[in-house]
């Protein structure tokens, strides 16, 4: 049996640190054919990648992250024609939105096939499939497809709640005693989470924003008739998209212009609060590539608040605030 139990030095778990070359690519792909787990880098955020059909490998993400077993992941498979086979319904709205938008940061929610085990959707009846753009996650997905199932089950490789990874170096300080290996493909070129359409519904409906958005998904439907919706369900639809989320330490603050945020920090310099604050590129690609290493850089100084200057509430800041909204959120 490969796993933890494999790199074990002196007593002490280690993580492997793994570099984006051939090797790389063969030593995450012999972990997960053995039931081990990997972080991985995506164009959204690192990965913490397990082999999705496999019972026990599951369970070590879910372990490893604290995240609740009823909380269902995403696979993540190398193609359309994968995505096809782990659905009975993969329906024209899927069909559509995969060949448009995919490989790329769109998840599509449609009902599961007999492939697909329980311990990956908390027994739902549905099932979330992604085809990630990221080169490096592409090689090891192609890899594992002629060793193994080719299916990575891969949640956010951080603890359960906190901030999202978008660097190698924040996989190894949230999660390098709890995984096997990381994979380091440098930064994530998104940095937020996919955007995820449930594709079992009429009209079919985003259940989380992300970089694409829902007038993107609705120009690539047009020629279908459907029209999807923004629908914000919480917990019952997407279980795991809990109010509190990607949070820092500090409490956050956020504004919607620059006098409230001068004027805040004013108040905050006189009655001695320390604070710290984050502007964000106004290049909304940019402040949501950068979203999770300011919020973790901010963190980093333990200020008692972090600030933040929300961006526009157009393309991908409609999902940046998102974020942000959750960040602040109460805990
Ligand atoms: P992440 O933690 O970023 O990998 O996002 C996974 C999220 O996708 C979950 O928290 C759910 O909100 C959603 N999701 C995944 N699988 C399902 C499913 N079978 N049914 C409903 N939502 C799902
Ligand atoms: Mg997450």
């Amino acid at each position: 049996m490969v796993g933890r139990e494999f790199f074990v030095s002196d007593n002490v778990a280690v993580c492997l640190e793994l570099i984006d070359d051939g090797e790389g690519i063969a030593q995450a792909t012999e972990i997960l054919r053995a039931g081990g787990t990997v972080a991985l880098p995506s164009e959204t955020v690192y990965g913490l990648g397990a082999d999705a059909t496999n019972a026990s490998a599951v369970s070590k993400i879910f372990t490893a992250k604290n995240r609740p077993a009823s909380h269902p992941l995403i696979i993540h498979i190398e193609n359309i024609e994968s995505a096809r086979s782990f659905s009975n319904d993969f329906n024209v709205v899927a069909e559509t939105l995969g060949s448009s938008f995919w490989p790329g940061p769109l998840t599509l929610l449609v009902k599961r096939s007999s492939k697909v085990i329980d311990e990956i959707t908390g027994g739902r009846e549905t099932v979330a499939l992604r085809v990630p753009a990221h080169e490096t996650f592409q090689k090891v997905l192609h890899a594992f497809s002629q060793v193994g199932s080719g299916a990575i089950a891969a949640p956010s490789a951080n603890k359960y709640g906190s901030v999202s990874p978008t660097t190698a170096q924040h996989v190894l300080s949230d999660m390098g005693n709890h995984i096997d290996a990381v994979l380091d493909g440098g930064n994530c070129v998104v940095g937020i989470e996919s955007t995820i359409v449930d594709c079992t519904v009429n009209p079919p409906a985003i259940l989380r924003q992300g970089a694409i958005t829902l007038e993107l998904v609705n120009s690539a439907l047009r020629h279908t008739g459907a029209v999807a919706t923004e629908e914000f369900t919480g917990e019952s639809r997407a279980p795991g998209m809990k109010l509190s989320h990607y949070a820092p330490l500090a409490s956050v603050k956020l504004f919607e212009n620059k006098v409230a945020l001068s004027s805040y920090e004013e108040h905050c310099a006189l009655n001695k609060i320390s604070f710290v604050t984050i502007l964000g590129s106004e290049d909304r690609e940019i402040y949501a590539r950068e979203l999770y290493s300011m919020l973790r850089d901010a963190d980093a100084s333990q200020p008692t608040e972090i600030l933040v200057l929300l961006p526009e509430p157009s393309d991908i800041g409609v999902a940046i605030r998102d974020r942000l909204f959750k960040a602040a959120a109460p805990r």
